[in-house]
Parts: C-alpha cells; structure tokens; sequence
C-alpha cells in the first residue's frame, strides 16, 4: 500500500522531483538518491514516470520509488511544500547534481560499477570499464544555482574543470565537490580558488572510519594519503573563509562502530591551521541490505544508543569536532530508532 507523507516532519515533501534532473554516468535520474532509477535519456524529465511521481507527491503520497529514501534515508531536497506545483517543469539546472563520470581509484563495498569502474573490475565482471556522460550543460549553467558534483572521483575528471568555468559566480549559491581524497589536483583546485565563488564552497572528503576499517571499507584507500591530499588543501585554502572543508562518512550497519576511532584519528591527523572544521556529514547508506544502517542489529543498536552516544554527549561541548559528531551520531541514532519502531508496529 502506498505511503503517506508523514506531516510531523519539519521537512514532509521531498522538492527534487520539482527542481531539476541529476546527471550520472549512466544517464539521468530525478535526484541523487543511490535508490532513484535512472534513464538514457533527458527526455524523461517530462514524461509519464516523472509526471506520476510528481503527481503523487502533490496528492501527499510517497511515490514507491522514493519509499526506501524518504523511510530509511533523508530526502534529498526535504521541504516544507512542494515549490512548483505542476506535473511538468522545463529542464533546466539550476540545481545541478552532477556526477559526470564513473571513474575512480577506489572499490568501496557500498559502491557500484555505475559509480566507480575500478569497483566493477574487483567486484563485477570487470566490463564495464569508464562511462562519461557527455551531456553538453553549457547552455545551462548560466542559472545554475546550487552544484554538488560527486562521481566517481570527480576530481580525476578533467571535464569538471570546464564545468566550473561555465558558473557565473553571481548565481551560484552553493557548491560543493566529493572526492575520496585519493589525490586532490592543483589544476581543479586552483580552479575553485580563482573562480572567486562568492557563496559557502564545500569541499568534502569521504571517510568512513579509521585506517584499518577504512581501507578495508574502500579498498583501495591509503589512509595516510588521505589526510595528506586534506593537509595540503588546507595549506592552501586557510586563508579563504568561504572554502570549507568537510569529511563525509558513510553510515553502514558497520561504520557506526567505529565513529569513536574515526574521531580520535581525525583530531591527530588533520591540521585546520587555524580554520574552522572540519565539518562532519553524515551519509546514511540505504544499499545494499547488508549494509543499510536502518538494518543495524541489536548489538549495533545497543551500541549506538549506549557507549557511542554517551562518548560524543560527553565531548560535545570540549571540541568542536566532538560537536560535529554528536550531531551525525544523533542522525545515524535516529534512522535506527525509526526503523525498530517501524519494524515493532
Ligand atoms: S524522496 Fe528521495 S528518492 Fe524520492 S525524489 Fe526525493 S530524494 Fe529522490
């Protein structure tokens, strides 16, 4: 049976759907949401499938394609109303998710092929090799807004470069880049320096745990490379306010046990310099199954309410790095809580 949207939240209605189309290797897809399903061609923005589930959002029925997201994850573009009530909306991009090419060093065990080709040659069949899309944005981006480009590892991909040249720094609100820290090149970041954004510039680095779960997590990972390609960012970012650094850690079932050794490692190894950060995000992994956070086990669970909780409740106040924690152990706390809950009714 279809679900309601859930009118307690402060955000009950997922906007994405209503803004603009997100770019993969693969194709296009209504959001970046790993569970949305994605097309060859950009023509669907328009047609019936997006029109069904536009529909359904406005008549306050999470459409099934989006249930594993708005259920077990966050929406991607939570929001109060739905911004632009119409079954049809003009391509543009103005919200621009971009995730241009699959090609990345890593083989993380939460991945696909369709992300990163070096996950096919260890876990897949070793065919897919490296997708781009070449969808030609130039005749969009002059509105565009908001940009979060990931990949792959976008900074491996030179194209991005020409990306960023084509923003107008008087439009862009919000940008923020993902790597995995493997390498950050000076050409892409003296890209995003001289491009003078006037508005917040993430620049964000995924981790998800300490040296031995992380390189184990994402194969491939050189923990010490990692804090080293951050280190020199920092180096040369310290003075620019508006650029921050930020780490994204990826909740699974298993991460959550190791946030405690990720904290430490990170007060050790990286050096803000006298910047503020870093910033910690909290990406709640929904896929696969064996992975998914809202499928934490009991002894997870208890974990997570007990030891973990009263580790970063405790520091909150003593660092700002603690603090940045609490908040995501809160987050990763409550998609367990809800999913048990769902589960016990
Ligand atoms: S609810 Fe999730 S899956 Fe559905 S459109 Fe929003 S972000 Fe995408």
């Amino acid at each position: 049976m279809a679900c309601k949207i859930d009118k307690s939240r402060p955000d009950p209605y997922c906007a994405a759907p209503f803004l603009s189309p997100a770019i993969t290797p693969d194709g296009f897809k209504m959001c970046s949401s790993p569970s949305s399903k994605s097309f060859p061609d950009i023509e669907f923005w328009n047609e019936e499938y997006m029109q069904n589930i536009r529909e359904q959002w406005m008549n306050d029925i999470v459409p099934t394609d989006c249930e594993d997201c708005y259920l077990n994850a966050r929406p991607v573009q939570g929001a109060s109303s739905i911004p632009n009530k119409s079954k049809i909306i003009p391509l543009n991009f103005q919200h621009l998710y971009l995730a241009r090419s699959n090609r990345c060093d890593l083989a993380c065990e939460m991945c696909s092929a369709t992300i990163s080709h070096t996950w096919d040659k260890v876990w897949g069949d070793g065919k897919v090799g490296i997708i781009d899309n070449d969808f030609d944005l130039t005749p969009y981006l002059w509105e565009t807004e908001n940009i979060a480009i990931s990949g792959g590892n976008p900074v491996l991909d030179s194209k991005i470069n020409d990306i960023i040249d084509g923003l107008d720094n008087n439009v862009v609100k919000r940008f923020l880049i993902t790597s995995n820290g493997s390498v950050f090149p000076d050409r892409m970041l003296n890209k995003i320096i001289d491009k003078e954004l006037k508005c917040d510039v993430l620049l964000i680095f995924s981790i998800d745990g300490p040296k031995a779960f992380n390189e184990k997590a994402r194969l491939g990972a050189k923990q010490e490379r990692i804090y080293k390609t951050i280190n020199s960012v920092i180096e040369k970012t310290k003075d620019i306010d508006n650029i921050k650094i930020c780490i994204e850690t990826t909740g699974t079932n298993e991460s959550v046990m190791h946030l405690i050794g990720l904290y430490e490692e990170i007060l050790e190894s990286i050096d803000m310099q006298g910047k503020d950060g870093p910033y910690m995000i909290g990406n709640i992994c929904c896929y696969p199954e064996d992975l998914a956070l809202h499928n934490a086990n009991e002894e997870t669970w208890k974990y997570m309410e007990g030891e973990l909780f009263r580790f970063f409740i405790k520091r909150q106040h003593i660092t700002p790095l603690a603090m940045q924690f609490f908040n995501m152990v809160n987050l990763f706390c409550n998609v367990v809580y809800k999913s048990i809950n769902r589960n016990n009714n």
